[in-house]
């Protein structure tokens, strides 16, 4: 079946993957499908820093088969980094199949905003990194999910929706993936 798969990366609990499946699903018109797990790659951890290299996860999800002309998705709870940021909330091959996003630095701070705040920091950086590898840029519209987050009030301000071109650029490049699906349901359908 093609369509967005999510991984987790370690242990994360299911009923944030339910939601963020879900929730992806409606906003994306794909299919999710999230029964996927992968352990953490602790060669990926920089002990100095105590974060992960966000590269090794995209590496790892482009090992995982059975998913071709699908988009992947990996979730971990560990801080992620690139060479030269202090930190990334995702990282993804743009135009390719491969994205990950942690959930590190999207906890709320007051115990009162917990879970709708949480699920919704989740769901913004899911879309924009998926965003990537559907081949869309960062976005100067600071309420585009496609806008780069430097920290998360950035993120907060940003909708979990595209704007009218990155909407438009997102539908025309998710054909091929929705041309896929249609021709598995219908090999499924004389099987
Ligand atoms: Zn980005
Ligand atoms: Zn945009």
């Amino acid at each position: 079946m093609s369509g967005i798969y999510l991984v987790s990366f370690g242990q994360i609990q299911p009923e944030l993957l339910n939601d963020l499946s879900e929730e992806l699903g409606k906003r994306l018109a794909l299919p999710v499908i999230s029964n996927y797990r992968h352990t953490i790659p602790e060669d990926a951890l920089n002990q100095e820093r105590n974060q992960y290299m966000a590269s090794a996860f995209l590496s790892k999800l482009r090992l995982v088969t059975g998913t071709e002309n699908s988009k992947l998705l990996g979730i971990t709870g560990v801080d992620l980094y690139i060479t030269g940021l202090n930190f990334v909330f995702g990282q993804a091959h743009v135009g390719g199949k491969a994205s990950v996003i942690s959930l590190a630095r999207l906890h709320p701070q007051n115990a009162d905003d917990m879970d709708g705040l949480f699920q919704e920091r989740i769901l913004k950086e899911a879309v924009h990194e998926l965003g990537h590898t559907f081949g869309l840029d960062h976005c100067r519209d600071h309420h585009c999910v496609m806008h780069f987050s430097n920290g998360i009030a950035e993120t907060d301000i940003k909708a979990a929706s595209f704007c009218a071109r990155h909407k438009a650029e997102f539908e025309t490049n998710k054909q091929p993936v929705e041309a896929e699906q249609t021709r598995q349901q219908s090999h499924d359908a004389l099987g």
